[in-house]
């Protein structure tokens, strides 16, 4: 068959560029190791998307499995990988199994047909639908995902597109076959429109896996540096901060904050008895189940090794007494199943509201003041910082 020499110019461009692509994601995978699961499967997808439209170029009057079926069945694993890595890179459920299933059903289907010029349109249609359903999944992926974690949900946005242009396409086929060597071959003038297609749902796909990759950097970057590893809590440099951002709100609008700073009682005792992987698993439920009583817009961060602040918001003193009394009897309540045998642990809690001509760290000091009044008292039990107001 003959090869319109623009169709062949875009082919190669296509080539180009999702070779450029898939280069690039294995870079990102290795050495680099960014996403590296998500990145070596789009870098995958890539080269399979590329198999698919050179082997679909040699399509001609003869028969031939490889070039028709082999060709359409690479595209459409490219796109499976292409949702995969997606699953991977969001940390969603995989649904490569169903996926999988999916894509011998599509090849059960095509065996019905000749791998031949005859076929054109039959196999178009299976095609394009098997394509509109895949998209359609990574779009709804997409959604699931933005549902939970804020981000850019705009590409959700061209993903739907290419599903609906491969829904039209078999809808054309279907309705208006006549309209076959537009849609459905591939190195002729005619299906210059489609390679264009092609070309855009690269650029667009890659480009928006691109976003995808970098925010999950930058989230896990600012996580890092935000977070405390073992109880997944804010750390003590994010708490400050916020502290800081609270504290000027206050100057500005009168509200007044509380904060509460509190320590574990005798926790040396349980890294002795029981070893230092305990001591860290009381830890992390403490944190677990204090996180589970408070506000949503209370902020609650490990401020030392085990020494937690909680900071407030629109909170008085009167109020601020009523939380420390059920973050005690939380704390107290709670037990680590260690092995079988119950760990228990109490805490000690120092209260204290912002006063005028407070600073954030006098603020701090005069709730760890009263932490302390409270540990000499025998601890498990909370105090109020006292007032400088004269
Ligand atoms: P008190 O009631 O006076 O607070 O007694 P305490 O034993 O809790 O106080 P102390 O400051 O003597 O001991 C604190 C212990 O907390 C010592 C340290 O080994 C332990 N610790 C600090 N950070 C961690 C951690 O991340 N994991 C574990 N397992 N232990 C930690
Ligand atoms: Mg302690
Ligand atoms: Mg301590």
């Amino acid at each position: 068959m003959d090869f319109d020499p623009l169709a062949t110019q875009l082919i190669i461009f296509i080539g180009l560029l999702t070779g450029t692509s898939a280069f690039a994601w294995g870079i990102l995978a290795y050495p680099l190791g960014i996403a590296p699961k998500a990145s070596a499967r789009y870098a995958l997808a890539n080269l399979l998307v590329i198999l698919g439209l050179f082997l679909s170029t040699y399509r001609d009057d003869s028969t031939s499995y490889l070039f028709w079926f082999g060709a359409d069945l690479s595209l459409l694993s490219g796109f499976i990988l292409l949702r995969w890595g997606t699953q991977q890179l969001f940390k969603i459920r995989h649904s490569i199994r169903i996926d999988c299933i999916f894509l011998f059903s599509v090849t059960l289907i095509m065996l019905l047909f000749k791998p031949h010029y005859s076929s054109n349109i039959q196999l178009g249609i299976l095609f394009s639908i098997a394509t509109f359903i895949i998209f359609s999944q990574l779009a709804l992926d997409h959604f699931i995902h933005f549902k939970e974690v804020k981000g850019s949900t705009i590409v959700i946005i061209p993903i739907t597109a290419i599903a609906l242009v491969f829904f039209t396409r078999a809808i054309i086929l279907l309705f208006a076959p006549q309209a076959e060597d537009h849609l459905a071959s591939i190195a002729k003038a005619e299906a210059v429109p489609m390679l264009w297609t092609y070309i855009i749902l690269t650029l667009v796909i890659n480009i928006a896996m691109f976003g995808n990759a970098l925010t999950r950097l930058v989230d896990k970057v600012r996580s890092r540096a935000e977070k405390d590893y073992l109880t997944g809590l804010w750390n003590r440099r994010a708490v400050l901060l916020s502290l800081d951002r609270i504290h000027h709100l206050w100057l500005r609008n009168g509200t007044p904050y509380s904060v509460i700073l509190f320590d574990l009682d005798y926790f040396k005792k349980v890294n002795d008895n029981y070893g230092h992987a305990a001591g860290d698993a009381v830890l992390k439920q403490t944190a677990d189940c204090v996180n589970n009583v408070i506000r949503t817009t209370d902020l609650f961060s490990r401020y030392g090794g085990e020494e937690f602040l909680l900071l407030l918001p629109a909170t008085n003193e009167e109020e601020v007494l009523m939380i420390a009394q059920k973050l005690k009897d939380t704390v107290s309540d709670n037990s680590l199943n260690w092995q079988g045998e119950f760990i228990n642990v109490t805490a000690s809690f120092g209260c204290a509201t912002v006063e005028k001509n407070n600073s954030q760290q006098e603020l701090i000091n005069r709730a760890d003041i009263a932490m302390y009044k409270a540990k000499a008292a025998g601890r498990d039990t909370y105090y109020q910082a006292e007032s400088d107001k004269h």
